[in-house]
């Protein structure tokens, strides 16, 4: 069934992406996009696709089966919180959401049974790293992360490495790593550490968003490694949301619990 489809933040560089994704793909249609300016991505003039500034009018005004989300925290809880009551299903990039947001937003879900997808992270690869490093950890415990975003990013390190360690942490046991009586010459030179998992966070322009996760044992290392060379690398995951969260009630947070993994 073909499914039309909002998206806030059509200007941005995660929302003109998903512009070009959703008016690529045949079983989606763009009804409209919002905006807090009026200032237009040029293909959406080309297509004529209205933007409003008003979330509740682009809602009323339209039938929408799915709002894609990808501008900021701030507005995105409201632009989802106004799509849960009229029982608009949400798929939703935006970082950045409190846990009491998260929980408001799981209730006012069920409230309405309408289903909800969050995801810090849409890029199928970088989840099946993460997966991956968690059942190598079950076996070479030593491991450190290095992750390198470009040079806009403001917070480090990534959630996508904070995410990474807290499910080797899930299975692996605690562990110091390292001499015990290391010294770090330079402060910081052996980067942040998580139960004694080290993460190393990178920032230059060029970069996109990549992660190698290094473990190590005896005569031996692993590296399991991902790269986004753009922002198209997103576009697989919110697809596949997009048809997964019509058939949900309620919010799943993380891509993975929407890939079936095992
Ligand atoms: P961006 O280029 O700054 O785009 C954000 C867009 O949201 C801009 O067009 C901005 O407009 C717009 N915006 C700001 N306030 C708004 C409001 N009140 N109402 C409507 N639109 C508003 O950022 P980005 O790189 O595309 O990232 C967007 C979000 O996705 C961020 O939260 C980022 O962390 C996240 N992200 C997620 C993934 C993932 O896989 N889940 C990957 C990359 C990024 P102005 O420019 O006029 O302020």
């Amino acid at each position: 069934m073909n499914k039309n489809i909002v998206i806030a933040g059509p200007r941005g560089r995660m929302g003109s992406e998903a512009v070009n994704m959703v008016l690529n793909e045949p079983s989606f249609n763009l009804v409209s996009c919002i905006d807090h300016k009026t200032e237009l991505n040029p293909i959406l003039a080309e297509n004529n696709i209205p933007v409003y500034q008003n979330p509740e009018e682009c809602f009323y005004a339209n039938d929408v089966d799915v709002l894609i989300d990808l501008t900021v925290a701030k507005a995105s809880f409201n632009h989802i919180i106004m799509a849960l009551q009229n029982k608009i299903s949400c798929v939703v990039g935006t970082t950045g959401f409190t846990n009491e947001q998260l929980e408001e937003i799981q209730q006012v879900a069920k409230e309405n049974e309408t289903g909800i997808i969050i995801a810090p992270n849409f890029a199928v690869g970088a989840i099946l790293m993460m997966h991956f490093s968690k059942i190598a950890s079950k076996y070479l415990e030593d491991v450190e992360i290095i992750e390198k975003h470009h040079d806009q990013k403001v917070d480090a390190p990534s959630g996508t490495a904070v995410k990474t360690a807290e499910m080797i942490k899930s299975v692996r046991k605690s562990k110091q790593q390292g001499h015990p009586d290391e010294i770090e010459v330079l402060s910081g030179a052996r980067g942040a550490t998580d139960d004694g998992i080290h993460i190393h966070s990178i920032r230059l322009p060029g970069l996109v968003a990549h992660q190698e996760v290094i473990f190590g044992g005896e005569g031996q290392t692993l590296t399991i490694k991902h790269d986004s060379m753009n922002r198209k690398s997103f576009m697989d995951g919110i697809k596949l949301s997009v048809n997964h969260v019509v058939e949900i009630d309620g919010l799943i947070y993380g891509l993975e619990n929407v890939l079936d993994l095992d």
